[in-house]
């Protein structure tokens, strides 16, 4: 069964399979109740959180909002009203380790700057919750290591906040691609970016990890290589920052890179802080398949050709988003005791071929990659 198929037979389960399924878990992973909803605390009460994640629990079959930690009282104390969280479920960074002691959260969910999601995601493990951790991971092999292991160890759930697996047209796009729908893929191109804007922590390396690859630029490696189904050998990146424009004194703006697939398959990838982009294509040897916009928060649209025929291919409104898909997608795992399709692996598998464009970039060559 391919991850498509899968996912649509875990989302489509009635409550009794899904105890079935938990009554065949580990036993020191406690089965929920039927019909349960898993409880989340958001840590980290920014942007994305609190504009795109937080709403979305409404829609949850599985998932319901139960506490918060943030460095901001203010904050705590304006979103515990609109989402009618108890005082006894706010926390802040120092109170954090408390959440051990609070058995209606299950999952804890990292929206933190890209340099403190190991230490949450870890500390979070070792007071027995599942994670959820945004992307980039972290912002290192070695911290996102750290953290697959603490995971393990306390025998919970870890799962990498890449929402466009969740998302109807690149689940789409990932059946065709890999199916052979336009021939097999012979070049895949993805180009994300933006124009950023001064004064945010993203352009700080310190708190970010390094400038637009670690941001925007993981879109487009994430989906060559969700997209080819293999993992890249060998990587050339080019790296193009002006050093004089104040929001790259730490971080890259552009770095273009080039990853080969065992196939054969080449990706041609652009990731940007200055110019805009969300769009990829997979050629096949019988036409493409384009995505543009690719991994917006909404509004994808896919064209294509075929037997020399261009089209667009429209699918239905899907009844919930692709955040709800995410949350729910993690509360069904740890109910049935599977490995998340985007597991913390996944963020690893990333974070190798980051290090490695970067490596490409600064030494002028091609670098190897483990096959
Ligand atoms: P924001 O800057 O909007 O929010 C980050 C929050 O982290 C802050 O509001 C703050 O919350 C908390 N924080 C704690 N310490 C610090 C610190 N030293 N400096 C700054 N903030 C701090 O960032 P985003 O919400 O845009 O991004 C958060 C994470 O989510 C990132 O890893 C990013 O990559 C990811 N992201 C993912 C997206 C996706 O589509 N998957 C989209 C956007 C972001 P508080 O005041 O509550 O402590």
């Amino acid at each position: 069964m391919d991850d498509t198929s899968r996912r649509g037979v875990l989302q489509g389960m009635g409550t009794g399979m899904l105890t079935a399924l938990a009554g065949r878990g580990l036993a020191a992973v406690p089965a929920p109740a039927p019909g349960r909803k898993l409880g989340y605390a958001i840590v980290g009460l920014g942007g994305y959180a609190t504009r795109q994640i937080m709403p979305q629990f409404r829609d949850c079959d599985h998932s319901r909002l139960v506490a918060l930690v943030s460095g901001t009282p203010g904050k705590l104390t304006r979103y515990a009203a609109e989402y009618d969280i108890p005082a006894s479920n706010l926390y802040s960074y120092a109170t954090f380790d408390r959440i051990r002691d609070n058995p209606s959260i299950d999952i804890v969910y990292i929206v933190l700057p890209n340099s403190m999601h190991a230490e949450y995601s870890i500390r979070a493990a070792q007071a027995g919750k599942h994670v959820l951790c945004e992307k980039p991971m972290a912002v290192s092999v070695a911290e996102c290591e750290a953290m697959i292991a603490a995971s393990r160890k306390a025998n919970r759930k870890l799962m990498i906040g890449y929402r466009s697996r969740f998302e109807p047209y690149n689940q789409l796009a990932i059946q065709l691609a890999r199916g052979g729908h336009v021939g097999p893929t012979r070049i895949i191109t993805a180009e994300h970016g933006f124009n950023a804007q001064p004064g945010q922590w993203r352009l700080d390396r310190a708190m970010s990890g390094g400038g637009s690859l670690m941001d925007i630029g993981i879109y487009s490696l994430n989906a060559v290589r969700y997209l080819s189904g293999e993992e890249p050998v060998s990587v050339t990146a080019v790296e193009s920052t002006d050093r004089r424009d104040p929001r790259f004194r730490t971080v890259e703006d552009r770095i273009d890179f080039m990853l080969r697939f065992p196939s054969g398959i080449v990706a041609n990838c652009v990731s940007s802080y200055s110019s805009n982009h969300n769009a990829y294509r997979v050629n096949g040897t019988d036409g493409f398949i384009a995505m543009e916009p690719a991994t917006p928060y909404e509004g994808q649209r896919m064209m294509i050709r075929k037997d020399g025929v261009t089209a667009p291919r429209v699918l239905p409104k899907p009844p919930k988003t692709q955040f709800v898909g995410q949350l729910d997608h993690l509360a069904i795992c740890v109910m049935t005791d599977q490995q998340p399709i985007v597991a913390g692996e996944e963020g690893l598998a990333d974070l190798h071929v980051m290090e490695a464009i970067y490596r490409s970039a600064r030494e002028g060559r091609a670098v190897t990659l483990r096959s």
